[in-house]
């Protein structure tokens, strides 16, 4: 045995410290003091998100939803046993808007803005948001935040809570215009809480397989994007300070486990969001529901907000353009309004439109939209379009075949139907025009006009549907 031997051992040994002291270097993490129950975390969650839901675009879309909850459940299932609560039930649902964001609410399901997924560079950064937020919740920081703050009874908290996320936010939304941020009360957190959301989300990644540092690169991602979206989730989540720095250097301490292997689910989401009609912002979708919801008559309060037919101005003879995105372009009567819903865009004058038993509706204007179209021709795609529309509007009569009508330059087709309308009793002339894109979908305008001023409107439709310009 050589004299060197016993040395090398031991500096083996002192490596080996070294790598033991290295892993054990990730940050232990205590949820804070809070002396509310879970199960009051589940409560206020619930107030806050019906509210949530009714106020804005929420996708009832499985390809989206299935694919944000297939990253949720993957993360939820390595929050450390010290942070999970039965009591807490995650589901994770998209939101029809285009700006990068995403909250949480306990016991409830996490909003996802679409813009955030079309947005990031790949799923790990829309992960690195996800758990950023789950964080938050398994923390319980809404409620450890009151505990520290006052001595508010639950229901109070509830109204300060709901009030700050809809009563604050959406009243300054409506009448002066600004970004708002939902959320708010679960998401201004202290810089301390953040930095422990950022850490406890990158163990969570690191468990389930994704790369932490993408926390790090989608923070990045953030600060890149400008615009409106950019500061509204960072002044919800106030960088504690070095937090692109302290994220690496943490992701750096922690093993990744092994990921199951990608099934490309990021980007098919992607490029089935990229055929649907472009999210409109936070701050037109908020304003296009609000207008909607205003009672024009009946009981103010009820949850319907039914048309006015009545006082609906005829159509102005002055257009505006409207630019959809990356799909299409298109004028309309400048009274109408431009109200954007999750695949389609309905421009419709005051008075118009509203909805009804939770459906939206209109009496007169048109829904322009694109739909997917398997694979079919345009005929029985759009006999399938018309099927569908029948389901839900069942006195609308059946096409006698259809009539050949290009749109935008592509071969389209045009029918011309009658419906008894669900709000006024009265009967009413829809116009159904589609086009086949060249990606395949179907590009579809729905017109529609009371039949005593179908003379008046035929015209209109047919001008804003020769406006259109597809844009590939
Ligand atoms: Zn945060």
């Amino acid at each position: 045995m050589s004299a060197g031997q016993p040395r090398i051992i031991a500096g083996l040994a002192a490596f080996l410290a070294v790598s033991v002291v290295l892993c054990l270097a990730q940050t232990q993490i205590v949820a804070p003091k809070n002396k509310y129950t879970p199960a009051d975390d589940v409560k206020l969650g619930q107030q806050a998100a019906r509210q949530v839901e009714q106020q804005l675009p929420i996708m009832n879309d499985p390809q989206v939803n299935d694919y944000l909850n297939r990253i949720g459940q993957r993360l939820v299932e390595n929050i450390p046993p010290e942070f999970q609560h039965p009591e807490f039930h995650y589901t994770f649902t998209g939101v029809n808007v285009r700006e990068i964001n995403a909250f949480a609410l306990p016991g409830v399901p996490m909003f996802i803005n679409r813009g955030m997924i079309e947005k990031a560079h790949n799923e790990g950064e829309v992960a690195g948001v996800m758990s950023h937020e789950l964080s938050h919740v398994a923390l319980r920081h809404g409620t450890a935040q009151q505990t520290k703050a006052t001595p508010y009874e639950v229901g109070q908290t509830a109204g300060k809570i709901i009030g700050s996320i809809l009563g604050g936010g959406l009243g300054a939304v409506i009448s002066t215009g600004s970004q708002v941020g939902f959320g708010t009360a679960f998401l201004h957190y202290s810089r301390e809480y953040e930095k422990q959301a950022d850490l406890l989300g990158t163990h969570i990644m690191a468990s389930a397989g994704y790369d932490p540092h993408d926390m790090a690169n989608v923070f990045r991602t953030i600060q890149q994007q400008g615009g409106s979206g950019a500061p509204q989730w960072l002044s919800d989540h106030p960088d504690p300070g070095n937090r692109v720095e302290y994220i690496d250097q943490e992701a750096q301490m922690l093993a990744v486990a092994p990921s199951p292997p990608d099934n490309g689910g990021f980007q098919t989401v992607r490029a089935y969001l990229a055929r649907l009609a472009p999210a409109p912002s936070t701050e037109e979708a908020t304003k296009s529901r609000n207008a909607g919801r205003t009672p024009t008559r009946g009981t103010p309060g009820t949850p319907d907000s039914r048309p006015n037919p009545a006082n609906v101005p005829l159509p102005d003879s002055r257009l505006t353009t409207y630019d959809e995105g990356s799909l299409f372009r298109v004028s309309v009567p400048s009274n109408w309004r431009e109200l954007p819903g999750t695949n389609s865009v309905t421009f419709a004058p005051d008075g118009a439109y509203g909805t009804i038993r939770g459906s939206s509706v209109f009496t007169h204007g048109m829904e322009i939209g694109v739909s997917r179209n398997e694979s079919h021709d345009l005929k029985t795609a759009t006999d399938e379009l018309i099927q569908a529309i029948r389901q839900s509007n069942q006195r609308l009569s059946a096409p006698n075949g259809y009539e050949r009508a290009p749109v935008g330059g592509r071969d389209g087709l045009h029918a011309v139907l009658t419906n008894v309308s669900d709000v006024t009793g009265a009967s009413e002339v829809i116009e159904v025009y589609t086009a086949q894109l060249s990606d395949g979908s179907m590009f579809y305008a729905l017109a529609v006009a009371p039949r005593d001023l179908y003379g008046a409107y035929s015209r209109v439709f047919t001008n804003v549907v020769g406006s259109i310009q597809f844009a590939r």
